[in-house]
């Protein structure tokens, strides 16, 4: 299939449902067969004390949340060396921009973690943070991510993306990083012979327009990098934020939205159903439409549950490989670099 333009998207968008999904399962196909990876991994959240005041947030305290936290090192190394014990090869930390914290407890964290264990993949620091920290402590980004290097990150969430249209952006999240400097930050991080992810935060006060533009803005990144590893579109959750959307968007609208994500991403190779925002059972359907990649156990998760998603728990590791072999796929787990690691 050609590569799609803007225009061409817009109109594949509204194709009948099936044939869009049928579509999009080919590409998959192409891509991965039948298999659907999935990782053993362990979210961390350390603070949720924040500068920014994003209207959908409900995870910092000073939005709506009113139990306001910052963990000290050793709990969060309590986390890893549990969740390290029980098998896990990747830790993901994302935490709000805390103006209090100090430079030196972002990346110290970093530095214990691979100390102690340096066979853990650690995934941290969004663009948002990395921008945040820049201004906060005066840096470039460049500083930032040659520190981010050298305290053991190895790659970078796709966290803080939102949606790039800059009047959507504006309502949504005024006053965190831009979608230019977003886009320059991976860039950098690229450059360095670095992996990231990118999201998408869908189901709010944008349209299929905005979607697809986001879309195309990281397509022409990965043309000239190649660094991303997976597309992770984020269901916009409904309670505890001042966004104050009423209707939560149709699976229908999701469904379509991973079809044209697999679809107009023809360069990035993994999509995933981030079953954390979408339910579990919506993302199983997922794999149908596109979607190559469940993510993870999870363990526990904080910033998506604050806002009314059911992933404060995660899920058990046999369950997860159930649900995707019930589905008719094949479960394959992976580490933070879509090495095969088993098939199960
Ligand atoms: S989304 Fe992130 S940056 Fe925005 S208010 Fe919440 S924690 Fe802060």
């Amino acid at each position: 299939m050609k590569r799609l333009s803007f225009d061409d998207a817009m109109k594949m968008y509204d194709m009948e449902f099936f044939d869009l999904a049928e579509l999009a399962d080919a590409k998959r196909k192409s891509l991965h067969g039948k298999k659907t990876y999935f990782n053993s991994n362990r979210h961390i959240n350390p603070t949720n004390v924040c500068k920014d005041v994003c209207k959908f947030c409900a995870y910092s305290a000073s939005r709506k949340n009113p139990h306001q936290y910052t963990m000290e090192h050793e709990e969060i190394l309590e986390i890893v060396k549990n969740a390290h014990a029980r098998g896990i090869t990747e830790v993901h930390i994302v935490s709000a921009h805390n103006p209090t914290a100090g430079l030196d407890w972002y990346m110290g964290a970093f530095k214990k973690i691979k100390a102690a264990y340096p066979d853990i993949h650690i995934k941290a620091l969004t663009a948002a943070e990395v921008n945040f920290l820049a201004q906060q402590y005066d840096k470039s980004y460049d500083e930032i991510l040659d520190m981010m290097i050298d305290s053991g990150v190895d790659s970078m969430p796709g966290g803080g993306a939102e949606i790039f249209d800059e009047k959507v952006r504006d309502y949504i999240c005024k006053g965190k990083v831009t979608s230019d400097q977003w886009i320059e930050i991976h860039k950098k991080w690229h450059q360095r012979g670095k992996k990231s992810n990118v999201t998408m935060l869908f189901g709010h006060v944008e349209n299929r327009a905005h979607r697809i533009d986001h879309m195309m803005r990281i397509r022409d990144l990965q043309d000239e990098t190649g660094g991303f590893n997976c597309f992770i579109p984020l269901v916009y959750q409904t309670e505890n934020n001042f966004l104050n959307v009423k209707e939560h968007i149709t699976a229908n609208e999701i469904l379509r939205t991973m079809a044209m994500s697999r679809l107009v991403l023809d360069n990035v190779p993994n999509l995933k159903a981030y079953w954390v925002t979408s339910t579990v059972n919506l993302a199983l359907i997922s794999q149908e439409f596109g979607a190559n990649d469940m993510d993870g156990t999870i363990e526990k998760e904080s910033i998506n549950s604050a806002a009314g998603a059911n992933s404060a728990n995660g899920v058990q590791f046999d369950e997860f490989v159930q649900l995707i072999k019930n589905s008719g796929f094949t479960p394959v787990e992976r580490d933070s670099s879509y090495n095969e690691l088993k098939v199960w």
